[in-house]
Parts: C-alpha cells; sequence; structure tokens
C-alpha cells in the first residue's frame, strides 16, 4: 500500500534530519517529509553536563513538533526497509512512501548487551551512562553520592558517537570530588581502547596532564567488556593483547555503549559491506555510493568522520547543495572536509575545543585562543553558547 509520495523524504528527525529539512525548506523546496516515531528532540551533547550536576535533564529536551520546520511533513512511525531499487521506504505502521530522493539519518544504535552483564545492573548499582536521557541524571546522583572508593569510567571500541563524552565525565567527577575535598579518597580510572587520550598528539599531551592532575590511571588499547554489578568488579580485557584480561573493582562506573549502525540498516541494500553497515556514501559528496538519489548523514552515515552534531552542522549544506544538484541534472558541487569538533570540559570551569578535519588537521574557529589548552571562555560556550545555536540557528538551517 503505497500511502504517499514526496519529493525529499527524510530518516530520522533528529540533528541531521531537522537541520536538513530545515535548509531544504528555506531554499524553496516545498514537499519535504520527515519519518520521526519520537514525540521528544533531544539536544544529546548537554547529557554530559546533566551527569555532571551542571544542567537539568529537562533542558536537553523539547517537544518534537517544535522543531519539526514549518512546511515539512512529519511522518510519525518508524522507518523499517529501504528498497532503494523502487524508491521506496516501508514504515512500522504499514504505510509505504515514495520518493525521488531519500536522506537517511536515524542516528546510531546502543548495542547495551553487547557487554556483558550491562544491562541487568544499568541505573543500579553505581552503574550509569550519560548516553542515556533517563539515566544520565542517575549519572550525577551516583558521582555526587560517592566520597570514597574506586571510579571506572569506560569508553568501548568501535566508532561511537561524541567519542569524547566517556572521558568528560571523568574529569567532571574528579573536579566535583576535588571541591568537596574527597579526590584523594577515590582510586579513578579511565579506560579507553585507544592508544592516547585522543587522536592528535598536542590535544593528547593535555589531556594527560588534566588525567595526571587529578590522579586518573589511563588504561589505553583496553575496554570493559563484562560488568558484575552484584559484586561490583568490571572485567577489562586488552584490545593490543587479546586474552589478557585484568580485574576492577568499582564504587561507582560510568560506561558509553558499544555502537553501530541500526540493525535494520545494516539489513538495506544501502549499507557498507563491512561489519560496521553504516549508509554507504561518499565521505565528501554524501551521496550514496550506488543509489545516486540517496544521501545520508550524521550518526548513520559511513563517512569516517568524528561522530558529532557539529560534524553534521558541516555536513547538511553539503547535502543540500548537493540534493539540489542532483535534482537538477548538474555535477554535485559541495564537499564535506571532514570536519568535527570535540568540546572536552576538564572541569566545571574550563573546556579545550578540538576541531579538526579527515586529515587530523586542527581547524579552529577561534584561532586566538591555543586549541591544545583548556579556556574558561569555551566553558561558557558549551553552557550557554552552544544550546543557544543548536535550538535557534542550527536547528532552524541558519547556522
Ligand atoms: C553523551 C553525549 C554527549 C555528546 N556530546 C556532543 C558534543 O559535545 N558535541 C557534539 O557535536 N555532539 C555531541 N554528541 C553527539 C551528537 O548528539 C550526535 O552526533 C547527533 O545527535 C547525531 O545526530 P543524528 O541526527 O545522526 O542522530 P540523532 O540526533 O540521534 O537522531 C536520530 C533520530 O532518528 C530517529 N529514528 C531512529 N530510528 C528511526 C527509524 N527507524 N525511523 C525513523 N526515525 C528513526 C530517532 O528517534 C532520532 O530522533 C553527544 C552525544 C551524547 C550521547
Amino acid at each position: 500500500m503505497t500511502t504517499a509520495k514526496h519529493r525529499i523524504l527524510i530518516i530520522g528527525g533528529g540533528t541531521a534530519g531537522i537541520t536538513v529539512a530545515a535548509r531544504l525548506l528555506r531554499k524553496g523546496h516545498t514537499d519535504v517529509a520527515v519519518i520521526e516515531p519520537s514525540d521528544t528532540h533531544y539536544y544529546q551533547a548537554m547529557w554530559t553536563l546533566v551527569g555532571g550536576g551542571q544542567a537539568r535533564a529537562a533542558a536537553t529536551a523539547r517537544p518534537e513538533c517544535s522543531v519539526m520546520p514549518k512546511g515539512a511533513t512529519w511522518i510519525r512511525t518508524s522507518a523499517t526497509t529501504i528498497d532503494p531499487d523502487n524508491n521506496a521506504v516501508d514504515c512500522a505502521d504499514g504505510s509505504r512512501y515514495e520518493y525521488d530522493v531519500l536522506v537517511v539519518c536515524p542516528g546510531i544504535q546502543l548495542d547495551w548487551d553487547r557487554t556483558e552483564g550491562l544491562t541487568d545492573t544499568l541505573g543500579r548499582n553505581g552503574v550509569s551512562s550519560n548516553y542515556s536521557y533517563e539515566l544520565a541524571p542517575r549519572t550525577w546522583e551516583f558521582i555526587r553520592n560517592t566520597r570514597s572508593g574506586t571510579a571506572v569510567f569506560a569508553m568501548p571500541s568501535g566508532p561511537i558517537k561524541c567519542a569524547g563524552a566517556p572521558q568528560k565525565i571523568a574529569y567532571l567527577a574528579c573536579d566535583h570530588w576535588r571541591r568537596e575535598g574527597v579526590l584523594s579518597n577515590i582510586d579513578v580510572h579511565l579506560v579507553l581502547p585507544t592508544p592516547r587520550t585522543f587522536g592528535i598528539p598536542e590535544i593528547a599531551d593535555s589531556l594527560d596532564k588534566v588525567a595526571a592532575d587529578y590522579g586518573i590511571h589511563v588504561h589505553t588499547h583496553s575496554e570493559v567488556t563484562a560488568v558484575d554489578g552484584g559484586a561490583r568488579k568490571v572485567t577489562v580485557s586488552s584490545i593490543s593483547d587479546p586474552g589478557a584480561v585484568t580485574t576492577l573493582p568499582y564504587d561507582v562506573m560510568h560506561i558509553a555503549p558499544k555502537q553501530s549502525a541500526p540493525d535494520w540498516i545494516k539489513a538495506s541494500p544501502l549499507s557498507t559491506c563491512d561489519a560496521n553497515g553504516y549508509v554507504d556514501v561518499d565521505k565528501n559528496t554524501m551521496q550514496h555510493v550506488r543509489y545516486p538519489n540517496v544521501f545520508s548523514l550524521g550518526d548513520a552515515g559511513s563517512t569516517p568522520n568524528s561522530k558529532t552534531g557539529a560534524a553534521i552542522r558541516k555536513q547538511a549544506p553539503v547535502v543540500v547543495d548537493n540534493i539540489d544538484a542532483y535534482l537538477a541534472g548538474r555535477p554535485l558541487p559541495a564537499l564535506y572536509d571532514g570536519y568535527a569538533s570535540c568540546p572536552i570540559v576538564t572541569s566545571s570551569r574550563d573546556m579545550l575545543l578540538a576541531e579538526f578535519d579527515y586529515t587530523f588537521q586542527m581547524k579552529p574557529t577561534f584561532p586566538v585562543l591555543n586549541p591544545a589548552k583548556p579556556h574558561r571562555a569555551y566553558w561558557y560556550l558549551k553552557r550557554y553558547g552552544l544550546p543557544f545555536m543548536y535550538w535557534n540557528l542550527m536547528l532552524k538551517g541558519l547556522a
């Protein structure tokens, strides 16, 4: 049953979907539809501050209807199958939508159950995660109530959204414990799958100093592979030496879940042929490599940038310009250079803003401030400037 056909159909009304829809409408497109099941839109970048006790969870959520651009058709269901050979999308309510151009941006899937024992203990036994709206306030509760013992902060292997988030919360927690005068009573461990705290040496040097100043034990090439909430201990496996395993006790733990493309995207003809299964697009034009009337951006796309809202801010205008060109039969003019930024809060007053592209060259927006050092001004940008920009400019297609 075909319910309708739209000139441009967007799957997902999150950061990417709303930004692209707003930009398309501003450019004069009149038939833009967004498939989005959720009644609520989240500004996820603030969940770190919620977990660190610096913002309220409610301030990160708004009704989806308040961000859906006027003029866009909101289809309130989930996409379940994409049939790109017939230019159609099937949905959970049995409807089928056809399109001239499809934009795929349903975000990333949180694979909580790929870490043994994690699902059973999430939100209990001192274990929380800022990767969930419901759990971020719980992170703060656990941190606030910890006065001594062992704290573990863990990042999983594989691509995740905002790869800085697993360590930002460690710094916010340590800053809180230091202000409370209890940091010296807490043994803090940061477990990272990467060789260093960051992929750019100057930023890693700076973060090493931050971690050392708090007395954090940084475990590189490692990840938490099992959690035993009842016994309050975690299994840490080496990435560089498969089979090497250690156990850490914990009193409080923050964990970022393993992540991957949504299963239904992995199973679709649009996915990459590798195990990741993201939507297989050209990393510069954002156009699908096999289906030219399909584009993808944001966390569900295969582009090898850091998966952040900041990246989407630069990808969205590229997608929109290239859709225009595709529909007009012109060569695609716009190229995305891999820009992403990672605002790393290092205390409740300071932040380091890492901005870079595919070549891992630093691309500071404010070159006057040394990008490899934490600054007070950036903290205000994170707490007040970026949320204002997100709700009032980016989601309206203005930034
Ligand atoms: C703790 C945390 C901290 C972060 N910090 C930062 C930061 O400091 N800076 C930064 O730039 N980024 C940060 N991010 C990352 C940023 O939030 C994401 O990269 C961004 O939201 C991705 O946008 P998206 O549109 O691809 O996915 P999302 O914003 O997740 O939106 C996906 C949308 O698709 C919908 N959807 C899902 N399945 C379907 C379906 N089957 N059919 C239709 N719709 C569907 C969902 O309901 C959702 O609305 C952070 C994220 C987290 C979790």
